[in-house]
């Protein structure tokens, strides 16, 4: 009998145990779903759309090479699953975990079917390097500082990556109807905004491994201090490669084994800030939409539009289009809008200035980012906007507030990344700033003052 392997966030053929399992167990079928239906599932935004399709056609081919027919499918994911195994007769299924509550819920659904309809069914640890369920405090529960939960993580051993499977046995059965990727929409046309998208990257794990490579043998030796630079080409660029799976945390983390320095202890970290991230967002489903510290939901942050409010509409605009007349701010919100990917100082400095200076909740920046970013990560973005906005685990306090003109000359002391975003920089086509950096300040440190005397 077939089996089939249930594509989800982890767009690869090399190190991806379900696919191994499936090829291993005879001829394998792919499948890949597009689910917006599934109760509390998160609709993509509008740079993941683009990434995904693109995404997409790449794993079809790497599949197609190995013998593996990948059939794509738009609705409710537990339907589709149970009308593709019973048409093609598949005994077994197989897929990668995944660790959102909507999609766990699916899954557990669909296991419990298929185990009911006689079926071998099997899921794999492929995209974190934990378990959020197995690494816990002591005292139980969740982990909610990074420092013991990272030690903690390291304490395991990683296993080690596992290779392309050879080519399988070759499905040759009629393959049930499916759709064309095209007819899912998912590249913009009109207008079509991705030109900086394609100009900036190549989605795909082969990209991927290139870019890993050439990280390894160029950046990361100047990691610990290039990273914070946004005018050079510091840091890896790997976050879209992670988010969709494209690279596995484990082939990361193996490269590293065998580079060992200051550098990449660092780089390790923020790896172990995206499991972080995923543990957060395990032990919290609401974190896109609610504070991990209960005592922010009194904080006084403007909704735009909400009475009092009204200017926050335009400053919100503002901050989004990159015209806030704060220039590193504004350079880092037009990269993202350009190439749908941002710095990570502009990002936290961004964040600061949107949630701080201009008061406005973070949530509205997260969904902002939610649309416009490739890497945009269930758990990475709302678990750095509430870092930013003081509400989160370990978070940043909301006393500091970065100076958005203090970190432009510590970080791009030529004004490079500046002139490359803006180039109407100093000429008066470019925006007056919209608020005073100092009232703003000390008006976000009473209100956090008051928040605090309260509680
Ligand atoms: P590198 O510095 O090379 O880091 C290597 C990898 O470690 C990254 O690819 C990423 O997977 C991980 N990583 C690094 N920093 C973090 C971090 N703070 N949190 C979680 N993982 C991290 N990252 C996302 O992947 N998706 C998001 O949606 C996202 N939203 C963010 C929103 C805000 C407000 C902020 C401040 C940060 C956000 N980040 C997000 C984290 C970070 O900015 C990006 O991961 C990083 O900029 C990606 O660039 P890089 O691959 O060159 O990172």
């Amino acid at each position: 009998k077939p089996s089939i392997v249930w594509f989800r966030d982890d767009l690869r053929i090399r190190d991806n145990p379900a696919l191994r399992a499936a090829v291993d167990d005879g001829a394998a079928v792919a499948l890949y779903i597009l689910d917006e239906e599934s109760p509390g599932i998160r609709p993509l935004g509008g740079a993941a759309r683009w990434w995904l399709h693109h995404s997409l056609t790449a794993l079809q081919d790497d599949l197609a090479a190995l013998g593996v027919p990948l059939l794509f499918r738009r609705g409710s994911a537990a339907p589709i699953v149970q009308e593709i195994t019973t048409a093609i007769g598949a005994g077994a299924l197989f897929w990668n975990r995944r660790y959102g509550v909507a999609e766990r819920t699916v899954d557990a659904g669909i296991k419990t079917w298929a185990r009911d309809a006689g079926m071998h069914v099997e899921s794999f640890q492929a995209s974190l390097l934990h378990e959020p369920w197995e690494v816990t405090p002591k005292t139980g529960g969740q982990y909610k500082v990074f420092t013991p939960f990272w030690r903690t993580v390291l304490a395991q051993d990683f296993r080690d990556p596992l290779a392309v499977p050879d080519e399988g046995r070759g499905y040759a059965g009629t393959l049930p109807a499916n759709d064309e990727l095209e007819s899912w929409h998912l590249l913009p046309t009109t207008p079509d905004w991705s030109a900086g998208l394609r100009e900036a990257w190549t989605p795909g794990s082969a990209a991927g491994h290139q870019r890993l490579k050439e990280f390894v043998a160029g950046g990361l030796t100047n990691y610990d201090e290039g990273r914070n630079r946004p005018d050079i080409d510091g840091s890896s660029c790997l976050s879209p490669y992670l988010r969709w799976g494209e690279l596995s945390p484990f082939e990361v983390w193996h490269t590293l084994a065998s580079n060992r320095s200051e550098s990449t202890s660092i780089f390790a970290s923020e790896l172990g800030w995206r499991e972080f991230c995923w543990h957060q967002y395990f032990h919290n489903p609401d974190l896109a939409t609610a504070n991990l510290r209960k005592e922010f939901d009194r904080f006084p942050w403007a909704w735009p539009d909400s009475e009092g409010h009204e200017t926050a509409v335009e400053e919100l605009r503002a901050w989004q289009r990159g015209r806030t007349g704060f220039p590193l701010v504004d350079a880092g919100q037009r990269q993202l809008w350009q190439v749908g990917w941002m710095h990570n100082r502009v990002r936290m400095i961004a964040a600061s200035f949107l949630v701080k200076n201009l008061g406005i909740h973070w949530q509205l920046g997260e969904q902002w980012f939610w649309d416009t970013l490739v890497d945009a990560d269930p758990a990475s973005n709302p678990a750095n906007w509430q870092w930013v906005a003081g509400s989160g685990a370990d978070a940043s306090p909301f006393f500091r507030i970065f100076n958005p003109e203090a970190q432009r000359i510590k970080f791009d002391p030529q004004g490079k990344y500046i002139a490359r975003w803006i180039p109407e920089f100093g000429t008066p086509d470019y925006p007056e700033e919209i608020v005073d950096l100092k009232t703003t300040r000390q008006d976000a440190l009473a209100a956090y003052k008051e928040l605090k005397e309260v509680h």
